[in-house]
């Protein structure tokens, strides 16, 4: 589907238009889609993969219209083939947004062509996409599952922990670390899952498995609002099924049913 190579020879093509991770649906011609129709290029788009073997381009504006429909809306509306697709766009969308000035000097920065990169011919600094690592963890004790709140959640919704990697830090040990600040409970029996790009904006998440040593939660009351072990049979809303997080739980479900 997706072919990470950068179309910059290519003169035309699709294009995705992408605004504060909004991304405009494309005129209606029958279903849903996030990819304008062929048409030529300018010099601002940038050029970004290959889509079912024909190039996109990202179209960056600064405001989303009206009709534009959030990122994790596109998310759960299209089919999962879909998702590295917008995920690509939302991430370097934010990065172009973000790094139209040099972090070093101050001057404005170029893009270049073959490669993700914004140059600075000033002082010769160059800004790649960011990508921040976090762990998300589903902490497990026998068959029961340690489910947080975030404050921002829609009520009765209910998630696993996961947190930055900090700098000079593992994933390991930032599994540990997230989760005794966060529900103060010690862990082991690691074990990784796998991994998703999550867009929000620029965050890889690392999926791990984790056995509680010890029982009692202590929330910390910022970051979480509530902390909860739940049964397989007794289950609180869950965050929906193209997340890591929700993939981590059915996975530990499948295992004990
Ligand atoms: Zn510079």
């Amino acid at each position: 589907m997706l072919r990470r190579e950068i179309p910059h020879h290519a003169r035309e093509g699709r294009v995705i238009r992408v605004a504060r991770s909004h991304i405009a649906p494309a005129p209606l011609v029958g279903e849903l889609s996030p990819l304008q129709p062929h048409q030529p290029w300018d010099e601002h788009m940038q050029p970004l993969c290959y889509w079912h073997d024909e190039p996109v381009a990202l179209q960056l504006e600064s405001e989303p219209g009206d009709a534009w429909i959030e990122g994790r809306q596109w998310l759960a509306e299209l089919p999962a083939s879909w998702f590295s697709l917008l995920a690509t766009a939302l991430q370097v969308g934010a990065w172009l947004e973000n790094h139209r000035f040099c972090s070093r000097c101050g001057e404005r920065a170029s893009k270049l062509e073959a490669e993700f990169a914004m140059h600075c011919y000033a002082c010769g600094h160059r800004n790649y996409p960011r990508i921040s690592p976090c762990i998300i963890t589903l902490v497990t004790r026998g068959e029961a599952m340690l489910l947080a709140r975030s404050p921002r959640f829609p009520p009765g919704r209910y998630s696993t922990l996961a947190g930055f990697i900090e700098p000079g830090e593992s994933a390991e040990e930032a599994v540990h670390r997230e989760v005794f600040e966060e529900v103060g409970v010690h862990v082991d029996q690691l074990r990784y899952h796998h991994s998703q790009a999550w867009p929000f904006p620029h965050s890889l998440m690392l999926g791990y498995f984790a056995e509680a040593t010890t029982q009692r939660i202590t929330i910390d009351g910022v970051e979480i609002s509530d902390a909860a072990w739940f049964s397989p049979r007794q289950l609180p809303a869950l965050l929906p099924p193209y997340s890591i997080s929700r993939d981590l739980i059915e996975t530990h479900l499948a295992r004990w049913r």
